[in-house]
Order: structure tokens, then C-alpha cells, then sequence
């Protein structure tokens, strides 16, 4: 394990190096607290330190509580020290060391003691690893990696609110794979997931950064895209339905042709809800899908108002179709 090493006194300091070294451990060695503070808040920090009481610049107990005001990654102090008091033991654990260590040192209770600080370390990693599991799948969807439809409705609800504050459109799309009961009976189940696999990767391709995608049903998907009225919400959406629709996945050795209908709908700043915008853009996926399939239909009146625009619904399909 690599441990830091914070003392401003030479003999004391190298031979606590000396016996951590030989217990088989990498060491870090600072003489006072402002370097052991900027040793331990860096992203490569050793996760335990032994830090001497008394030092310039800082005290342990100083490093103590600013180490303590960040969460995580923890990083386990134990401080060391000729005090025994008490009021010390109190004062040294209420500034957030995990341990103490009496000068001059004794190698069996040290050796023990890092033991026990590396036991905490681990249970609080795989505390930490069963929190981020848990987290991935409550917001995930387990087949596609998308957002799952709580998670892309929440990241609506919130983009929805920011463009009302910002007084910016948004635009929400459904998208549909089309006939792909049809892809399940052809192929199985198998086939049919791996389908939506393909074209989950393929939607997170061509996201951008700030856009969100989630798989709201079977073989629906809803994107959020925040600043976007309907036209330039039809080009992103477009780059997605061509890059399904020209790169279809493999199986059994042969490329399965896989196209999608999109139903688009926007709305200015603060003129609807979350509700009326997803009913909106299902009307468009509609329209798409009555007219032919493999299409963007968007709804050129804004979601939610009543001031319809002249211009007609268009269709955009691709050029062979
Ligand atoms: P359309 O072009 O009108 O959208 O036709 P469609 O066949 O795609 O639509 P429909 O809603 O009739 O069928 C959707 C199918 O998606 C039915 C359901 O069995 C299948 N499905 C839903 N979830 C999954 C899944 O997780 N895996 C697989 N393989 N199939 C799924
Ligand atoms: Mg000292
Ligand atoms: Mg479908
Ligand atoms: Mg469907």
C-alpha cells in the first residue's frame, strides 16, 4: 500500500520510511502540513497517511480537517504522536483521524494497525462499488445502456425548466424502430436485442454532449434536445436515422437492415409541459410511420400553443426511399 509520511522531524521521520519500506509498503514522505495537505487533496493521494502532531505550517490536526472537508476518495489518517491525554485522544479523533500512534513507535502496532486502516479502505471501496452498481442500475437500461425512461423523463422535466430560466426552444424526439416485431419473428428475441443494442451505440454516436437519449419502451426511444427548435432538430435527428439506416448490424454473418421513424416536437421557453411535448412528438412518430416508415415528421406548431403555423407538417425521408 502507498502511504504518506508527514513528519518535520529527520530521524523520526526516516525511520518510520525505513520500517514502512520494509514492511513492504510505497512511501510518500513530506516534512511539514501544507505539503502533506497537497499530497493528500491530489487525484493520485495515497489512501492512508501517517501524520506527525506537531509540524510547521500546519499541525496533523489542521491536515486532518482539511482532508476531511472532501468525501471521497477517503484517505485513512492516523496521527502520530507523543500525547496521550485524554483531551488529545479527543481532540485528534474529533478532527477526523481514524487512529493514533504513540512516539516512539512500536513496528508489531504499527504493522497492525495499517492492517486495520487497510481493512476500512477495502470495505469502504466495496462499499463504494455496490453504491455505483446499484446507481447504474437504477438509472440505466439494463439491454441498452440508454437512460432508462425515469431518468430521461427527469433530465426532460430539468432541460425544460433551464430553457424556460434561459428563455431558450427545446426539442424532444420519439423514435421508433419500424416493423421490428417483424425483426423478433425473423430472428428471435436474440436478434431483436441485439438490434436495439446496435442502435443504442448508434444514438450515442451522434448525441451531443448536452442531448439526452433514454430507451422509453420496447423499441422507443425519447431524445431531449436542449436550444433546438423543430428544423434544427430534424437535422440531428437525421444524422441518427441515416447512420441506423446505413449501418445495419450483423447477424448470423449477414447485415440486417434496421430503419426508424421519428416523431419530433418543440416549444419555446416555458409554453408547455413534459407531457404535452412527448404527446406532441408521439402524434409526429404517427404521421411518420402512416406515411411510410423510415422518416422524420415534425410538428411545426409549437408544442402547447394554440397559434398554429402555416406551413404544412413536412416529411423528411431519405432520397431512395
Ligand atoms: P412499427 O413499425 O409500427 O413500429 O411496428 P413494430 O413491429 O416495430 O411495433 P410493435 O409495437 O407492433 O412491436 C414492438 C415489438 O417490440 C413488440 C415487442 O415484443 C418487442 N419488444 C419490446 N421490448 C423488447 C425487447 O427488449 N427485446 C426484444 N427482442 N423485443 C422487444
Ligand atoms: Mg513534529
Ligand atoms: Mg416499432
Ligand atoms: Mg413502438
Amino acid at each position: 500500500m502507498r502511504i504518506l509520511i508527514a513528519d518535520d522531524d529527520p530521524i523520526s521521520r526516516k525511520l518510520l520510511e525505513r520500517t514502512l519500506l520494509r514492511l513492504g509498503h510505497e512511501v510518500e514522505v513530506v516534512s511539514d502540513g501544507p505539503d502533506a495537505v497537497n499530497a493528500l487533496l491530489r487525484a493520485d493521494a495515497p489512501r492512508m497517511a501517517i501524520l506527525d502532531w506537531e509540524m510547521p505550517g500546519a499541525d496533523g490536526l489542521v491536515v486532518c480537517r482539511v482532508v476531511r472537508q472532501r468525501t471521497a476518495p477517503y484517505i485513512y489518517l492516523i496521527l502520530l504522536t507523543g500525547r496521550d491525554r485524554r483531551e488529545d485522544v479527543i481532540a485528534g479523533l474529533e478532527s477526523g483521524a481514524d487512529d493514533f500512534l504513540t512516539k516512539p513507535f512500536d513496528v508489531l502496532e504499527l504493522q497492525a494497525r495499517i492492517r486495520s486502516g487497510d481493512r476500512v479502505l477495502q470495505l469502504q471501496e466495496g462499499l463504494l462499488e455496490a453504491q455505483e452498481a446499484l446507481r447504474v442500475q437504477a438509472t440505466s437500461d439494463d439491454l441498452t445502456g440508454l437512460s432508462n425512461r425515469r431518468v430521461i423523463l427527469e433530465q426532460l422535466d430539468r432541460e425544460l425548466g433551464r430553457a424556460r430560466h434561459e428563455r431558450k426552444p427545446l426539442a424532444v424526439a420519439m423514435a421508433d424502430i419500424d416493423h421490428f416485431k417483424r425483426i423478433n419473428d425473423l430472428h428471435g428475441h436474440p436478434g431483436g436485442d441485439a438490434v436495439l443494442r446496435h442502435v443504442a451505440r448508434c444514438f450515442q454516436i451522434e448525441v451531443r454532449a448536452y442531448d439526452g437519449v433514454g430507451r422509453y419502451g420496447g423499441e422507443e426511444f425519447l431524445f431531449v434536445l436542449p436550444g433546438c427548435e423543430g428544423d434544427e432538430a430534424a437535422v440531428a435527428m437525421e444524422r441518427v436515422r441515416s447512420r441506423v439506416a446505413m449501418n445495419p448490424p450483423q447477424w448470423d454473418g449477414k447485415p440486417l437492415p434496421v430503419t426508424l421513424s421519428v416523431g419530433i416536437a418543440w416549444t419555446g421557453p416555458g409554453e408547455c409541459d413534459s407531457a404535452t411535448l412527448t404527446h406532441t412528438a408521439d402524434e409526429a412518430l404517427y404521421r411518420a410511420k402512416a406515411a411510410g416508415r423510415d422518416r422524420i415528421d415534425i410538428e411545426r406548431r409549437r408544442a402547447g400553443s394554440n397559434t398554429a403555423d402555416r406551413r404544412p407538417a413536412i416529411s423528411i425521408a431519405p432520397a431512395a426511399a
